[in-house]
């Protein structure tokens, strides 16, 4: 099938990965496209009025993926390299990952192109509000529930929240998660996906027999998902050694400061010119030896390039598909690599945007120590189950993890059947 309007390196990714598993599953010929092709995509313009006076036009998108299991959920995405086809990738990677650990969830995406760096605050907040306008057909809390994702976070979704709310009429918190507590956000939502790194990074570590204290992390990405998780790995005994943003790598040997760092980091923008660390090359930073590497920036961080090179024994992927195909071939002979796949690693943040949609639809809110129990054991139970099918069928971690996640859309849809 032609794979546009979705065509992009990062829609292939997904759609190898796919196929790779469809094998794994004998999916029958006729049903393949049905379960990969998006169901639904959305693309705006959106002209802007920036500070200076002019009006600068904007594209946008929201891409649902299935809609077989219930309302379609994903982040919201504001980055210069938005497309329709990543999007599209992003989208098909939520419906695994909300069905691996068992949400009533499609998957979905939204995304911006556009520098949220570069935007004022008033500027973002006319951005958002207008994005969210456009999308107002097609999401809702029956319908489709953004969150926050790359360059977006609770203020953005407390401004998607107020204009939902606004044009029907009263308070929708359940239009989105992510949201700031006092209207309608869960507790430990913001930390969600980095504490549920750590916790699988330390699962893993269990798994392999190897002791975590003293044991050298690298993270890649400091933002919400990376600086969370570094934190978590700290507590846990781990020394975090390099990190990386944006704008580049720093590197000590000893460990870093976190706390110190992350002063640093909101005082100036960037993890860059912290006391007493080296910066270094953050390509090089990928290869350090190390025991875990967290990859929690952008996709296709680790390819056929890199994979021989990566000196870790656990790569947790805390971004959505940091590692290409091609990699995962290398990886493959490489068993020495422990491998926490994307939807199983970075799956804490939509099993709490699922806890906050619940308890906004209830309106009955849970303690902190209620919302962090629940996202264990649903992380505990598809760990498990992801290493007892990698070990059965001798798959990958990513093949067990994506075969967990597309076996059940996949039984959805025939015990759905086809209408008319
Ligand atoms: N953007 C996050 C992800 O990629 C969270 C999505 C959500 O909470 O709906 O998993």
């Amino acid at each position: 099938m032609n794979l546009h309007p979705f065509e992009s390196p990062t829609f292939e990714m997904a759609c190898r990965q796919f196929d790779l598993v469809a094998d794994v599953l004998e999916i029958p010929e006729a049903m393949r496209d049905r379960l990969k092709m998006p169901k639904r995509a959305m693309t705006v313009t959106m002209p802007v009025r920036m500070d200076d006076g002019r009006v600068q036009v904007f594209v946008g998108h929201r891409v649902q993926h299935h809609l077989t299991l219930g309302p379609t959920k994903g982040g919201v995405r504001f980055h210069p390299e938005v497309t329709l086809g990543e999007v599209a990738a992003l989208a098909m990677w939520m419906s695994w990952k909300c069905a691996l650990v068992g949400l009533p969830y499609g998957g979905a995406k939204g995304g911006v192109a556009c520098d949220p760096r570069q935007l004022s605050r008033g500027e973002l907040e006319r951005l958002t509000r207008r994005y969210t306008q456009e999308l107002i057909p097609v999401i809702g809390p029956q319908v489709d529930i953004p969150a926050p994702d790359v360059g977006s976070d609770e203020q953005v979704m407390a401004w998607m929240m107020d204009t939902y709310s606004s044009q029907v009429g009263h308070a929708v918190p359940g239009v989105v998660t992510g949201k700031p507590v006092l209207l309608g956000g869960s507790l430990g939502r913001r930390e969600a996906t980095g504490r549920g790194v750590a916790y699988l990074v330390s699962r893993a570590f269990d798994t392999l027999g190897l002791p975590m204290q003293g044991a050298r992390a690298v993270v890649q990405g400091y933002g919400n998902v990376g600086s969370v998780a570094a934190a978590a790995m700290a507590d846990h005994g781990l020394k975090v050694i390099a990190v990386a943003d944006v704008s580049g790598a720093i590197h000590d040997e000893r460990g870093l400061d976190l706390k110190a760092l992350d002063a640093h980091v909101a005082k100036t923008g960037s993890v860059l010119g912290f006391a007493g660390a080296q910066a270094m090359d953050p390509a090089a930073m990928l290869e350090l030896p190390c025991e875990v590497l967290v990859p929690a920036a952008m996709e296709r961080q680790i390819t056929e390039h890199n994979a021989g090179r990566i000196a870790c024994r656990i790569l947790a992927e805390g971004a959505n598909g940091p590692t290409t195909p091609k990699a995962d071939e290398i990886l493959s002979q490489r068993p020495e690599i422990f491998v926490i796949p994307d939807i199983l690693c970075n799956s804490g943040g939509v099993i709490v945007s699922y806890f906050e949609w619940v308890q906004d639809l209830q309106s009955f809110f849970w303690t902190q120590g209620e919302v962090m129990d629940r996202l264990y054991r649903l992380l505990e139970q598809a760990f498990v189950q992801t290493l007892e099918l990698s070990r059965r069928r001798h798959l990958s971690m990513r093949l067990a993890a994506l075969s967990l996640g597309v076996g059940r859309v996949h039984e959805a849809k025939l015990r759905r059947g086809l209408y008319p």
